[in-house]
């Protein structure tokens, strides 16, 4: 289905990235992957889908680089025409102990970073009257937790952004919609679960359990495979009148 067409996928190295550029690769899509850690790894698993690859190591924090990611995603493969901001940190603590370089960071990494990506993407789109923007936000887009103050507010950000991108691009090829997980058990998560089970003394299976049973009544977690499914439904004909959604994938919890 999306045989010629190219995808940039930010924070694509791990977890929901990686699930949602497998998932696009996976329907013929050329693939820019970007984040940190091991870049080898998911390169060979996107390639061995026998799509082209192609790696960006972009800090999504900074404008400047993202500048260069789009140019190099475009000098590679002729246009970007599917964006997936996804790139996203998280950090825990009440607002009067944020640390306030994490605010910012949060803040440039999981909000301003689509607004950067966004805009460099939208000429192009334009003028192939194609594109499709999916916005990685979250539950916490829709609705509030103690302690994420500024993820929060990011991912609420995030849902704005949705909007108004999907607004002023109405009439034409362009969509932009956003996916809204519960949890997803990635490596931002695991670090959440340890930090549960280390401050009360429970096991990793236990400390699970509690979390899901705080928040996602389904007491399942979220997989990147489901993530992905839903992206590819977003670049779907099917799916050209969806425009400016927030789509929950959360296991019942903003139903509550
Ligand atoms: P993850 O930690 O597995 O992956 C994050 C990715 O972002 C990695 O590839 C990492 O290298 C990259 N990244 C981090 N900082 C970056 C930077 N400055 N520049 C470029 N890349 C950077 O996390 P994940 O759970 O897969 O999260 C992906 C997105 O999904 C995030 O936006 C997160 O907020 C959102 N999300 C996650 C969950 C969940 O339960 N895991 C739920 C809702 C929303």
């Amino acid at each position: 289905m999306l045989k010629g067409k190219t995808a940039l996928v930010t924070g694509s190295t791990s977890g929901i990235g990686l699930g949602i550029a497998k998932a696009l690769a996976q329907q013929g899509a050329n693939i820019v992957l970007n984040g940190f850690g091991d870049t080898e790894g998911p390169q060979a698993e996107i390639a061995a889908l026998g799509v082209k690859v192609a790696y960006h190591g972009a800090d999504m924090s900074k404008a400047s680089e993202i500048e260069a990611m789009m140019k190099f995603a475009a000098d590679t493969f002729g246009r970007v025409d599917i964006l997936v901001n996804n790139a996203g940190i998280q950090h825990v603590a009440r607002i009067e102990d944020f640390p306030v370089e994490r605010w910012d960071s949060i803040i440039a990494i999981n909000l301003t970073s689509a607004f950067h990506a966004t805009r460099l993407a939208l000429p192009a789109m334009k003028e192939a009257n194609w594109g499709r923007i999916i916005n990685v936000a979250s539950v916490h887009g829709l609705v509030a937790s103690a302690e994420k103050s500024a993820y929060v507010a990011a991912k609420h950000g995030v849902v704005g952004l949705t909007k108004v991108t999907a607004l002023e691009n109405a009439t034409s090829g362009i969509t932009c919609n956003a996916i809204c997980p519960g949890w997803v058990l990635t490596p931002l998560v695991q670090k959440q679960v340890d930090a549960k089970a280390v401050a009360m003394g429970l096991s990793n299976e236990e400390a699970k359990k509690l979390l899901l049973g705080e928040k996602e009544p389904s007491m399942q977690f979220t997989t990147p495979e489901e993530l992905g499914a839903l992206a590819v439904f977003f670049c779907s004909p099917a799916a050209i009148n969806v425009r400016g959604v927030a789509w929950n994938m959360d296991g019942g919890w903003a139903a509550q």
